[in-house]
């Protein structure tokens, strides 16, 4: 593992900042070694205290540091290293980069484009410091995305909704992926997702989930000496997170064997069985930039075109939608609407987090297993945070601050710039729509359908009414009910309000007078 040396800190030109999540070695800063230029990388206090993260994803971001500065010097380069144990570490990126400069003597400083605004500001702000002392800064862009920050709002520029289809479409067509002669999409349709809904078969249980023996103790034992709080569980034999280059390179090579071919029809699937399903669980190794989105989507498509038997065009469109479509959409949205986007809340909700998210101790089997298997893995799949945590913090009428903060914490894969868009946005509706059309919010018909958890919990799934009944059923009607000034217009919502209506008098009472027992015991349901 690096660490610091003296003779890291010989006289250099150029400092070159490198931060946790610019993990890219195809990046064109790394093409030639140049003894003038010192690359940094720090372990910072501000990075590891920001939110309060899972254990799994600081361990992962600093082995992948750490192994990115080897790989580094491997090639030729300068680096020097700040662990967060240094002595010298002062904590912060001014602060670093200050007292580095001091030593090598540089006169110029450059860094990449960060993708969270928060450090954007800071990068910024430390610019501004240097060029009022005289000297050079230089930014430059990660060479990671497929998109500029700004395409997203240029393509939308004069519509007043951001409709991720329309994105998407323009996207298939700019990158020509899943596209034939004539401007037609492969397989003849643009978008599979109506044949993407299915449930487990009795019994199917999905493949292994590919893992790695890294032992984490090195830097679990670090990060307790230093008192950084975390949360979560750690399994010391083995960190389940690819680290490297070469370990995404086998991620994405096992998912395309064993998993694509699955990937679409069960995408939405829940079961007790397995932790990933049929998810790529690329999201990390994608968000720190040791694989590029681009080179997962080439390699999807060509598995396709070459063995179109392997995984069809349903499973396959389905997965490139995911990161040519979702992926660089939220990114778009976040950059189109930073700031005002982090304060906005729609509903107004004020409710605090209850306490058992950070536990998973909660009588209802679903979140239960949810904030559970969150916990031990720091992962937890698209319908899993959209349609349990999420449609239950909506409902429950959760800050959506403190859903934010939960978020950004407790996934391996958080980073703002993409947990905020999917949490506040898609998952809280707390931007009024800009992200999706209608808030994704459901009863316990939805969990009994795409899950196992109803047949096994202290709730029950088919009452509305009572102690007994499932909290989602009447948080469902409670939740329109309250929100009729906000939502009775939208289109897409109006049958759940003519259902409501049409409700007898006594019942619906009975229903919100349950919502009301029920939120109000939040803390012991
Ligand atoms: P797969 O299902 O295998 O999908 C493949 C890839 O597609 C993912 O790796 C990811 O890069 C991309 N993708 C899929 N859905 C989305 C989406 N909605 N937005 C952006 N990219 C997407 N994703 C994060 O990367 N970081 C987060 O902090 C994050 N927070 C989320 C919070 C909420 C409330 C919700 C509903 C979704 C969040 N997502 C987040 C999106 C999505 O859930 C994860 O990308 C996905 O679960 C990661 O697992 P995977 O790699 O196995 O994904
Ligand atoms: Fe979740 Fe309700 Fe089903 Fe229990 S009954 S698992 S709380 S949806």
């Amino acid at each position: 593992m690096p660490s610091q040396s003296p003779q890291d800190l010989n006289p250099a030109r150029e400092l070159r900042l490198v931060l946790g999540d610019q993990l890219n070695a195809g990046h064109s800063w790394f093409a030639l070694p140049d003894s003038q230029v010192l690359y940094i990388m720090c372990e910072l206090r501000s990075e590891t205290d920001y939110a309060l993260h899972h254990v799994q994803k600081v361990v992962a971001f600093f082995m992948a540091m750490r192994l990115f500065a080897e790989r580094l010097l491997a090639a030729g380069h300068r680096v020097h290293y700040v662990r967060l144990d240094d002595e010298a570490n002062t904590g912060s990126f001014a602060d670093e980069l200050w007292r580095i400069r001091e030593a090598t003597g540089a006169t110029a400083w450059s860094w990449q484009m960060p993708d969270e605004w928060r450090l954007d500001a800071q990068m910024h702000e430390i610019a501004r410091q240097w060029n009022a002392k005289g000297f050079q800064t230089h930014v430059v862009d990660s060479e990671h995305f497929l998109t500029e920050r700004s395409d997203l709002a240029a393509h939308f520029a004069g519509k007043k909704t951001y409709l991720m289809e329309s994105f998407y479409r323009m996207m298939r067509r700019k990158f020509n992926v899943l596209m034939e002669p004539e401007d037609s999409p492969s397989g003849g349709e643009w978008n599979y997702d109506a044949t993407n809904r299915k449930k487990l078969p009795k019994g199917h249980v999905p493949p292994h989930p590919m893992l790695w023996d890294r032992d984490p103790k090195e830097v679990v034992d670090m990060l307790t000496e230093q008192g950084v709080q975390t949360v979560g569980e750690i399994d010391m034999r083995s960190l389940g997170w690819p680290v490297t280059r070469a370990e995404c390179l086998a991620l994405m090579d096992h998912f395309i064997a064993e998993l694509l071919p699955r990937f679409g029809d069960f995408q939405d699937a829940m079961t007790r069985d397995s932790w990933v399903v049929y998810h790529s669980r690329l999201s990390f190794g994608m968000n720190v930039k040791l694989i590029s989105p681009l080179e997962v989507i080439q390699a999807i498509e060509a598995c396709w075109r070459e063995n179109p038997d392997h995984a069809d065009i349903t499973q396959v469109e389905g997965f490139i939608r995911q990161i040519l479509g979702w992926r660089e959409y939220m990114r778009g949205i976040y950059w189109a609407q930073m700031p005002d986007y982090a304060g906005l809340n729609f509903f107004g909700h004020e409710r605090k987090l209850p306490r058992w998210f950070w536990t998973g101790e909660t009588h209802m089997a679903c979140l239960r297993h949810t904030i559970r298997q969150t916990l031990d893995h720091a992962y937890a799949h698209h319908i899993q945070r959209l349609m349990v945590t999420g449609n239950f913090a909506l409902l429950a009428g959760i800050d959506p601050d403190e859903v934010d903060a939960w978020y950004l914490g407790v996934y391996i894969d958080a980073i703002e710039w993409v947990e905020m868009p999917n949490a506040r946005g898609m998952s809280q509706f707390a931007d009024g729509g800009i992200v999706g059309t209608k808030p994704y919010v459901a009863s316990a018909n939805y969990m009994k359908k795409m899950g196992p958890y109803c047949s096994d919990c202290r709730y029950q799934a088919k009452e509305k009414t009572g102690p007994d009944s499932c909290p989602f059923n009447s948080f469902y009607w409670q939740f329109y009910d309250r929100h009729r000034d906000k939502l009775a217009r939208n289109p897409r919502i109006g049958m759940a309000y003519r259902t409501w209506d049409k409700m007898d008098a006594q019942k619906r009472a009975e229903i919100l007078e349950t919502a009301a027992n029920h939120l109000e015991n939040l803390e012991s349901l």
